[in-house]
């Protein structure tokens, strides 16, 4: 019989029961008691959930992150928290809620000077948008185990009768998401490590422990030699340890290290098998024969139904070759998906029939085990239904509309490109706007106040009258306009008071676009996302923020700069349809987001930005397939940015903008202005501009505007004199490094009054 197995099961809960728990506690209004309560009562569902396995997952839960637990299992505190008294009096959970989210302790009690105590970094897991803490090393860090927290999950499994398979993060995977503080090199300590990680595969086995799963999910990256080489030490050094090690893979395909990761000495591998038959069959060619092999054959990162008749007969042949050796499981952690579909109340049955959360994929896993041990004959009634819904899918009138494939199908060259090039561009916008040296903006929304907040739910909930809303919304608008004037800044935005999130607002205008009223995923910590479903072709019915915009211009002489979401962000932030490529539907959000462009160019818009926050975060694994992305990423930008003439300006706004290695990218979206985060690096981020000779307008951001501090006109005037030294001045703006949303206005005031004061020193400077 095949053995069926999951990676990791989403802790949050069906109703998000775990992040208001862990937000209770923060406020001090739960005790830990309470909060462990909670967590218990998570695991013990979630586990039942999963019964039917041969194995379930202990480990996977995590109160805010698990590679932060693993950190705490291997005794890995940074430097700076382990000698704060406060720090080593308190709880160790506080400790561990202290890294996570920082912590302001009054009292330092040794003599080492403090940076302070902010939270740990936090970076993307992988090509996914959930975030972890990132590990910090030194050359002097030891390593201590800490096993409690892991021991007590599996006595919890073992107590309500699971069969239970402990998960921890690989030591390389572990090493190689680290960052060293000190210019050692953290593969160094992969020696001291190891003694730990013996230490705790002991363990487990004395506590009659029969498989370990041990993430390595670097295998599906590029991988130096020595990495290579660690991860030949790590298995070599943890073979002889009584426990079976189940060396598991994710996110991708093993590629050039296919040969390595089937050699390495260990008991099973686990390998995603999406889409990936063919290393699959090789996979199986190579195989020692005492090995067992685990395929991902549901995937752990979308909601679409898997097409179970079509994984069958895939799969009988291989079962019939490895029999018990065939372990099946979803592809990575549910970690990625939300729970449970039948929460779903409000889902048109049509589409809730295409879909599969968390307990439905596991569901899924079974009938294809089911299938494999009895026959098809034994699970024939749910393997009609499976083929029903993929058809459904296949053919439904919801999803194929053939005027939008064939308007893609007809995108046409000159469509890609601006009518002239940027440095006539240029010259007519300077006409037309005659704005000053260093013109000041800023990104987009100004503070979503707990008014408008509430003003939006009361709407939704059908308490407050549609025209009464809008009223609401446009005093907010007038305000913002109001505060600008004052504030003198140059080109003015409406503040987006109307949009609950860059990606939703748009997404509940198009057509093609679903949404789940419990599809939550953590996102880090307590914070969930909702991203929106994707399912169909995309079109827009109707304009979507040309009255918002209109209206905004109409209070003011200044120029209004219109604000949209890019069709690359727009994609990257939904749960999209897998039954074509990412190209082909961000191509027809980028068609929608040019006739919206157009449309507010028609109507006098005369600059317009297009945010493409999350541009660089879609960047594949694997460097060798970034260009590929790149080059239908930045077309989805211009088809949805050049429809326009000369003298609209075009702006694009970028987070995180760590960009020197796609720098040439970013300059071929040939916006005629971007926006980009630099603040928190000092400008370093700039470097990249002594190389390459960026050739339109560029606005770094001058203050970080996830700190609530006001910055100084000092610094500002500092960060701008090392911007100019880079970019010319003709071609600086002056703004924040991201949108205002999030903060209050008696932030936002002084904040934005001292850079316009800072750009003002420069200008005088200028003319001297
Ligand atoms: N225009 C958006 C805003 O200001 C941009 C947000 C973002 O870059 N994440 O909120
Ligand atoms: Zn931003």
């Amino acid at each position: 019989m095949p053995t069926i197995h999951n990676l990791g099961f989403p802790r949050i809960g069906k109703k998000r029961e775990l992040k208001f728990a862990l937000e209770k506690y923060w406020q001090g209004n739960c005790s830990q008691q309470a909060l462990e309560e909670t967590a218990a009562e998570l695991r013990q569902q979630h586990w039942a959930e999963q019964k039917h396995l041969d194995f379930v997952p202990a480990g996977d839960f995590s109160f805010y992150d698990q590679v932060l637990d693993t950190s705490f299992l291997l005794g890995n505190i940074p430097e700076q928290f382990k000698c704060a008294e406060s720090f080593k009096k308190s709880h160790l959970l506080d400790q561990y809620f202290s890294i996570a989210r920082g912590h302001s302790f009054d009292e330092h009690g040794c003599d080492c000077v403090h940076q302070d105590l902010s939270a740990g970094e936090m970076t993307k897991w992988f090509d996914t948008n959930y975030h972890y803490i990132v590990p910090e090393f030194r050359t002097n860090t030891r390593f201590s185990l800490h096993p409690q927290h892991l021991l007590a999950q599996i006595d919890q499994a073992k107590k309500e009768n699971h069969r239970v398979k402990p998960v921890i993060i690989g030591p390389v995977t572990y090493l190689w998401l680290g960052k060293s503080k000190d210019e050692s090199d953290r593969v160094e300590l992969l020696e001291s490590l190891l003694n730990v990680y013996s230490e705790l595969l002991q363990l487990l086995s004395e506590q009659g422990i029969e498989w370990v799963q041990i993430d390595e999910p670097v295998l599906v990256t590029e991988l130096s030699e020595q990495w290579r080489h660690a991860l030949r030490a790590a298995y070599y050094r943890l073979q002889n340890i009584p426990v079976k090690i189940l060396l598991t893979t994710y996110f991708g395909k093993l590629q050039e290290n296919l040969r390595l990761s089937c050699e390495l000495p260990v008991d099973g591998l686990h390998i995603n098998a999406l889409d990936n038959e063919l290393e699959v069959a090789k996979v199986i060619d190579w195989f020692p024969s005492h090995k067992v092999l685990s395929l991902g054959i549901i995937n752990g990162r979308n909601i679409w139904k898997s097409d179970l008749n079509h994984l069958l007969n895939w799969l009988k042949p291989i079962y019939e070759r490895l029999q018990e050796r065939l372990w099946l499981a979803p592809s990575c952690s549910l970690l990625h998906v939300p729970v449970d579909l039948n929460s779903e109340q409000k889902l048109a049955a049509e589409i809730k029939d295409w879909l599969a959360f968390a307990v439905q994929k596991l569901d899924e896993l079974d009938i294809i085990n089911q299938a494999l041990i009895h026959g098809v004959d034994k699970v024939q009634q749910q393997l009609e239904e499976n083929k029903r819904c993929i058809i459904s899918r296949q053919q439904s009138e919801r999803i194929h509309k053939p005027q939008v494939k064939s308007r893609v199908a007809s995108i046409t060259a000159d469509m890609v490109h601006r009518k002239s090039a940027y440095a006539v561009r240029a010259k007519v916008q300077q006409q037309r706007f005659n704005l000053p040296v260093y013109p000041t903006t800023t990104i987009g929304s100004f503070p979503q106040t707990g008014d408008i907040r509430r003003a939006r739910l009361q709407y939704r909930s059908g308490l407050l009258a549609e025209v009464d809303y809008l009223h609401i919304i446009q005093q907010e608008i007038k305000r913002s306009i109001d505060e600008q004037e004052e504030l003198g800044l140059d080109v003015l935005v409406h503040g987006e008071a109307e949009r609950n999130d860059m990606v939703e607002y748009f997404g509940e205008l198009l057509d093609g676009y679903a949404f789940s009223q419990f599809g939550w995923v953590q996102s880090y910590g307590s914070r969930c996302v909702k991203p929106p479903i994707l399912f169909g072709d995309i079109s827009r019915p109707e304009a979507m923020t040309v009255k918002w915009i209109k209206y905004a211009q109409s209070l003011t002489d200044k120029p209004m700069k219109g604000m949209l979401t890019g069709p690359v962000t727009i994609l990257n932030w939904s749960f999209v349809r897998d039954d074509q490529s990412r190209s082909e539907t961000c191509f027809q959000i980028a068609l929608a987001i040019r006739d919206e462009v157009r449309d507010l160019e028609r109507a006098g818009i005369s600059i317009i930005q297009i945010d493409e926050a999350a541009l660089r975060e879609g960047l594949p694994l694997r460097k060798s397939q970034w260009n590929d992305y790149l080059d239908w990423a930045i077309k989805a930008f211009r088809i949805a940015a050049n429809g326009v003439q000369d003298e609209t300006q075009i702006h694009t706004h970028m987070c995180y903008s760590e960009f020197n290695d796609i720098i040439e990218a970013i300059a071929e979206m040939d916006a005629d202005v971007i926006t980009i985060e630099t603040s928190r690096s000092d400008m370093e981020l700039l470097d990249v501009f002594d190389e390459f000779q960026y050739p339109n307008e560029i606005g770094p951001g001058v203050y970080d505007i996830h700190s609530p501090n006001i910055p100084s006109v000092a610094a500002m005037v500092e960060l701008l004199q090392q911007a100019s030294i880079r970019i010319p001045a003709q071609r600086l703006w002056v703004n924040p490094d991201c949108g205002l949303k999030t903060r209050q206005w008696d932030e936002v005031k002084p904040a934005l009054s001292n850079m316009i004061k800072a750009t003002q020193q420069l200008r005088t400077a200028l003319q001297v």
